[in-house]
């Protein structure tokens, strides 16, 4: 954890899940209390349906976030669940831009739909966090910085106040493959994103802005990507649905 910025650990659980295994996991993060500290901000984002029901169980020194939310406000949009009902609901937190929304053939989120959805959702009272990072064919041709500057500037033609934002860098080859960047490689890429904020919004934005890591991040490996000075926590999928999650949680001390 590095002054000013309080390290931050989020659960993406994905499409997984029913009450029975949530009820279980649920159980398990709330033996954690005292190990974790106060350190650290825990968010856990469990399937929208799930929401209010994991809330209702969750210990309250946790966050809850949703995984997705509609462009703008409400009305006649069938299927899509808009950031003021998410707020109204009383949630604080919605992710955005993952990978998979991205790139997924059924949705396939452009980088101004995810820059659309980031405006609307901080206008309505939300905190996001916001997903960037590169495929493996852009980081072996070298353009691991020009596409998180790419993602980046999407939303900063829509968004000027970023206070409310966090940014996850989730290197797409490595989500869900038990390929973890190394420290040096997340170190080198969160510094990239900090002087891409730096030179483009501000340097008090980039000195606050937290950064997080995603992708096959674990207990075994949190500890040496924490200690890199511009990792400021993660973003956790698999290791999310068990109890390990909170030796991630605590890999801020
Ligand atoms: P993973 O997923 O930890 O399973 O790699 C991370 C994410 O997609 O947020």
């Amino acid at each position: 954890a590095k002054m000013p910025r309080k390290f931050i650990v989020g659960g993406n659980w994905k499409c997984n899940g029913d009450r029975p295994s949530i009820n279980a996991l649920v159980q398990a993060l709330n033996t954690g209390e005292s190990a974790i500290g106060s350190g650290v901000e825990v968010v856990v984002a469990p399937p929208m349906l799930y929401g209010d029901y994991a809330r209702g169980l969750l210990r309250p020194d946790f966050g809850v976030a949703f995984q997705n939310c509609w462009t703008g406000g409400n009305g006649a949009f069938t299927g899509e669940v808009s950031a003021n009902m998410i707020k109204d609901a009383g949630f604080d937190w919605v992710i955005l831009g993952h990978s998979e929304r991205r790139s997924l053939p059924e949705i396939m989120e452009t980088d101004a739909t995810v820059a659309t959805k980031t405006a609307y959702a901080l206008k309505a009272g939300l905190k996001v966090i916001l997903c960037i990072g590169e495929t493996l064919d852009a980081r072996q041709s070298g353009k691991t910085d020009e596409v998180n500057a790419r993602q980046l500037a999407a939303v900063a033609e829509k968004v000027s106040d970023w206070s409310n934002i966090v940014i996850a860098y989730e290197p797409v080859w490595a989500i869900g493959t038990g390929v973890v960047a190394t420290p040096e490689q997340a170190q080198e890429t969160h510094a990239q994103i900090r002087k891409w904020l730096a030179e483009n919004l501000s340097p008090q934005v980039a000195q606050q802005m937290r950064i997080m890591y995603g992708g096959s991040a674990n207990a075994a490996n949190a500890d040496s990507l924490a200690k890199q000075p511009d990792v400021d926590g993660f973003l956790v999928g698999g290791a999310s649905l068990k109890p390990e999650f909170l030796k991630i949680a605590e890999s801020w001390k």
